[in-house]
């Protein structure tokens, strides 16, 4: 590894329309290092995380993915995006596929991968997240706590360098938020390079190596959690946590 990072922005600008909505964006993520991005509602943040996986295109700057620059299309981003993982607010699980094929698609399809071997390690994820016995079921058969772990597990299983997770949480019931937290808190343990935007404090308490406050599409303020959270700098930061909080 250089210093550069897994992934490194360099001033990345991005707009939609009139709307600058990334504005000069450096930002680079080391290898297990697990990163919350927090900040208001329309600061950038899924924009962020789109633009990181070139789900969302950038006017200027540059993203790298282990040294090698994000390329806008073609064969190569393909290959570079399979390396990085996305979860979604919304689950985003293939309705009629069941959990276990929901898991195996992405390495029989994109990595190739022998079809026995991909269902067996399938099931050893869905093993780790804890819903290897609803395998054969379909996604709207599951609770949202569950889904959420059946996403995690489908991006595991393409061995990502990095994991995007947006507001992973945000969508479910309150009983079932803990349970989608413990496993994102096991994979930091286990050094998994995690990008998390998320409102869950403690989340970032737990398990960020560091913290990023996004405001208007900046990064305003970056630090450990322990001083992020008790002596954040600028006053943007000052007042969501104080709303937050
Ligand atoms: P956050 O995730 O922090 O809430 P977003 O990245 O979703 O913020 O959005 C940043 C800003 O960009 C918001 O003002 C939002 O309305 C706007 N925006 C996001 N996606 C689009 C789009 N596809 N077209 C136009 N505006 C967008
Ligand atoms: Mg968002």
């Amino acid at each position: 590894m250089t210093q550069t990072g897994l992934v490194a922005l360099t001033g990345v600008n991005k707009h939609f329309g009139e709307l600058h909505v990334l504005k000069d964006i450096n930002l680079s993520i080391a290898k297990g290092e697990v990163v919350v991005v927090i900040g208001p509602s329309g600061s950038g943040k899924s924009t962020l995380c789109r633009a990181i996986n070139r789900l969302e295109t950038i006017d200027s700057g540059t993203i790298e993915l282990d040294g090698q620059p994000l390329p806008s299309e073609g064969k190569t981003l393909a290959t570079l995006r399979a390396d990085v993982g996305m979860v979604f607010q919304s689950f985003n699980l293939f309705a009629h596929k069941t959990i276990l094929q929901n898991v195996t698609l992405g390495p029989l399809k994109v990595r190739k991968m022998d079809p026995k071997k991909a269902e067996q390690r399938a099931m050893e994820l869905l093993e780790r997240v804890g819903v290897a016995s609803q395998a054969s079921k379909y996604p709207a058969q599951l609770s949202g706590g569950q889904q959420q772990r059946v996403a995690i597990a489908r991006a595991l299983a393409m061995d990502p360098k990095v994991i995007l997770f947006d507001e992973p949480t945000s969508a479910l019931d309150p009983e079932m938020i803990q349970e989608v937290l413990e496993v994102m808190i096991d994979l930091a343990k286990q050094q998994m390079t995690m990008v998390v935007v998320t409102h869950e404090m403690g989340f970032a308490r737990s398990a960020a190596n560091r913290v990023v406050f996004m405001a208007d599409g900046e990064i305003v303020e970056q630090a450990d959690p322990e001083t992020f959270f008790t002596s954040p700098t600028s006053r943007r930061a000052q007042d969501f946590l104080g709303k937050i909080l």
